[in-house]
């Protein structure tokens, strides 16, 4: 009765058991993650695992509508599974406490939500994925506009981004609006993904100018990852938003809080993560080697991270 108005429709039908024996992974429980979780959870997903290291602030709550104020400074990937069992306790929610990483196999998953927010962290998800056959639904959203792709072999999300860069996941400022519109695709790709086929094309999306327009990739000769060249240096990237600065290693780090708390003024005390003094300013450290500095010049949060990651 729970997907009455669903297996109503011709496109699902029968499928809803299909939907209900799937098995598909959540890289990144933010904005665009934990909306594609709730709403793959409602319709009927039976099989969800969250992979995320991140914790809720309060300024997530602007469009990560999973989640409310009684979540702040919880891990994401907990509160998440929480709410989706809520949701619909049917749905068997797992969750993995750390970044997505090369070495992070995705073998036994039938699809991969692409929830990240950088580049980077694409493109390592991208590489996975051609070296399964596992198809994965990228999303981005920056400002008020976003894209969705879904990645089935060639042509892949690099033949796409080669030599470019990308301001998403820098805090630049986002519309919960946009948010919601990708995640929203996404889950609907993938679901259709699962039962027949993905949707061609890449498509774009504003929806503050309401323009949108769908796209024909061809395979970029250039791209190392069709050939198997599978890469992803890992140089540490720095984003600088309005007042905050942002680091991480593209590759997990395994950073001791133990020592940052014996160094340093702690603020406050996360299981994961930990925020402490720097200068006039903020920084929270994440055990997986993400920085997020708040009100710190970047010379001084470049030192910083110097001090801890091996470059
Ligand atoms: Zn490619």
């Amino acid at each position: 009765m729970r997907h009455i108005h669903q297996t109503a429709l011709p496109q699902i039908g029968e499928g809803q058991e299909r939907l209900s024996q799937a098995n598909i992974l959540i890289v990144g429980v933010g904005a665009l993650g934990s909306t594609a979780a709730e709403i793959l959870c409602r319709a009927g997903v039976g099989n969800i695992t969250l992979c995320d290291f991140d914790i809720i602030e309060e300024s997530n709550l602007q469009r990560q509508s999973l989640y409310t104020t009684v979540d702040i400074g919880r891990l994401k990937v907990e509160a998440a599974k929480e709410h989706l069992i809520s949701i619909d306790p049917n749905c068997l929610v797992k969750t993995v406490e750390e970044p997505f990483s090369p070495d992070t196999s995705i073998s036994e998953y039938d699809l991969v939500i692409d929830g990240t927010d950088s580049l980077d962290a694409r493109l390592v998800l991208n590489d996975a994925a051609l070296r399964h056959k596992k198809p994965l639904v990228i999303g981005t959203a920056s400002g008020t506009a976003g894209m969705v792709y879904v990645v089935q072999g060639s042509p892949c999300w690099q033949c796409i981004v080669q030599g470019k860069t990308s301001t998403d996941g820098c805090e630049s400022g986002v519309l919960g609006a946009i948010t919601h519109a990708i995640a929203s695709l996404q889950a609907a790709a993938a679901m259709r993904t699962l039962l027949t086929s993905p949707p061609q094309g890449l498509f774009e999306l504003d929806v503050w100018e309401m323009q949108w327009r769908s796209i024909a990739v061809p395979q970029n000769p250039a791209c190392d990852a069709c050939k198997g060249r599978f890469r992803h240096e890992t140089a540490l990237r720095f984003c600088q938003g309005r007042s905050r600065l942002i680091a991480r290693s593209p590759v997990p780090q395994v950073v001791d809080l133990e020592m940052i708390r014996k160094r340093n003024d702690v603020v406050k005390d996360y299981r994961t993560a930990v925020l402490v003094k720097l200068g006039e300013g903020t920084v929270l450290v994440h055990k997986h080697g993400a920085f997020e500095f708040t009100d710190v010049p970047e010379p001084a949060a470049k030192e910083f991270v110097k001090g801890i990651l091996k470059m």
